[in-house]
């Protein structure tokens, strides 16, 4: 089969663009003496001048008429009198208390209200671009409210956070994201740009990274203290070897298959699997999707053929509602050609995608159903779907199945860990940082303090027959 592709990055904008620091269509910041103004219709995109207002308007119109339709309530975060951060912070009630957690929990739920909204308002008109201007509303880091609400300034250094402007919130949110936030703002920034304006980075992003020689069998995952040590073996040719190029690809792609042998060798299979190899090994991505397990992840899933060169064929099952098709089919199997010293050898990845639930997929009667080595959920975000998910941890606890969830904060760890404690699993470990997340940082106003990553955290469990 043919590897998904794409030419160029023309569809790539940065988190400056969304916040409206930069020009929506090309990039410009700007200066002195010269203003970006606003789309005076949504007033949410802003341009370096009317060219290129003329030029984005192919793309930005869907978007700025569904915006206009709902922005009036979902930009008017409201806080509630016992959840106002001014009071409650004022009281010297700072940090994690059950008042913040009110807050957060308040503040996630309008969130997902307004996107709920505004997707509903796009219909087919919802593009990439038109999720992110609408999920990337500049907002007050330390209340949550909108620009829309009230005036913000904006962090000199970063360009990126953003608060009330001479309120409390000016000194309260500025002494929270100073130092580590702010660095960690300006570091995103740096790779946003370095993509927005490498041509073809695309492209580069689906390359396999050549990685540790085939010949290594005796990786052991624990032995690196950090990605950076882990990257000194690798061999990046050329452009990947930059730093911001390391963060946004090589830890992104890479990120799947460390993650499931970090998991393998927790689980004490991976010494099993290097002592005496299995002709198959197994891996379900549980909750699937196909911009994420397939093309980002399948392909440097070659990895972990080469840390265990004994298995002839990596299944790599990819399941899920959201998988969607591939080519034209719902469902199907197909072989995919390997690196020159992998093809030598007769080593080979299986892709196989199923667009459905994983309960109708993992029944005996399937024949392309075995038990696998490891079931793994990336980013699985199983609170926002409890319901959804409590009969497949059920069936992969019942069967014996080693499996692995990760999460993108450890917010949201938490909420995740909290549905599989309460479909009475125990977990083996829960709420970890995973060493082997993806290192480009995200912005999001409502987790983490504006901060995820994929795979950020990590929680495993190994089924046993439930008594
Ligand atoms: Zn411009
Ligand atoms: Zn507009
Ligand atoms: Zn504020
Ligand atoms: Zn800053
Ligand atoms: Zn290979």
């Amino acid at each position: 089969m043919s590897w998904p592709s794409k030419d160029d990055n023309s569809d790539y904008r940065s988190v400056l663009q969304y916040l409206g620091r930069a020009c929506l269509a090309c990039g410009a910041r700007p200066s002195p003496d010269k203003a970006l103004t606003r789309c005076s219709r949504c007033r949410r995109a802003r341009y370096c001048g009317v060219e290129c207002q003329k030029i984005d308007y192919a793309e930005h119109k869907g978007f700025c008429s569904a915006y206009s339709a709902v922005k009036d309530w979902t930009s008017s975060l409201d806080t509630t009198p016992n959840a106002d951060p001014h009071i409650a912070r004022a009281d010297g009630n700072d940090g994690v208390t059950p008042w913040q957690d009110a807050l957060d929990a308040y503040c996630k739920a309008f969130h997902r209200k307004s996107m709920n909204a505004l997707l509903a308002s796009l219909g087919p008109k919802r593009t990439k671009i038109a999720n992110y201007l609408g999920y990337l509303v500049p907002r007050c880091l330390w209340c949550y409210r909108s620009d829309a609400q009230r005036t913000l300034a904006v962090c000199e250094r970063c360009n990126i956070a953003s608060w009330c402007a001479e309120s409390e919130c000016e000194t309260k949110g500025r002494t929270a994201h100073e130092g580590e936030h702010c660095d960690e703002c300006i570091e995103l920034v740096r790779d946003d740009e370095y993509i927005r304006t490498t041509p073809n980075f695309v492209g580069l992003r689906y390359g396999t990274p050549r990685v540790l020689s085939p010949s290594s069998p005796a990786f052991d995952p624990s032995s690196f203290p950090a990605w950076s040590a882990y990257i000194q073996t690798l061999d990046l040719p050329g452009p990947l070897s930059l730093p911001s190029v390391i963060n946004t690809i090589v830890t992104r792609q890479l990120s799947l298959p460390l993650t499931i042998l970090a998991a393998l060798q927790r689980f004490g299979i991976l010494a099993e699997l290097q002592a005496s190899p299995v002709e198959t090994l197994t891996i379900h991505l549980i909750g699937a999707e196909r911009n994420y397990e397939l093309i980002v992840g399948a392909l440097a899933a070659e990895e972990i053929l080469h840390v265990l060169p004994g298995v002839k064929t990596l299944e790599w099952f990819m399941v899920g509602p959201s998988m969607g098709k591939v080519g034209n089919d719902d469902e199907n199997i197909a072989d995919v050609e390997s690196c020159p010293e992998c093809e030598k050898a007769g080593r080979k990845r299986r892709i196989g995608w199923f667009n459905k639930r994983y309960q109708s997929f993992a029944i005996p009667s399937n024949p392309d159903y075995r038990k696998p080595h490891l079931a793994i959920g990336f980013n699985s975000g199983m609170h926002e779907r409890p319901q959804s998910w409590g009969p497949v941890l059920d069936m992969l606890y019942e069967q014996g199945v080693p499996s692995v969830f990760t999460s993108y904060s450890l917010n949201e760890a938490k909420e995740d860990a909290h549905v599989v404690e309460k479909s009475d699993i125990p977990l083996m470990w829960k709420e970890e940082r995973n060493l082997w997340r993806g290192e480009r940082k995200q912005w999001d106003w409502f987790v983490e303090g504006g901060m995820w990553w994929e795979n950020g955290y990590w929680m495993g469990f190994k089924g046993t027959k439930k008594a």
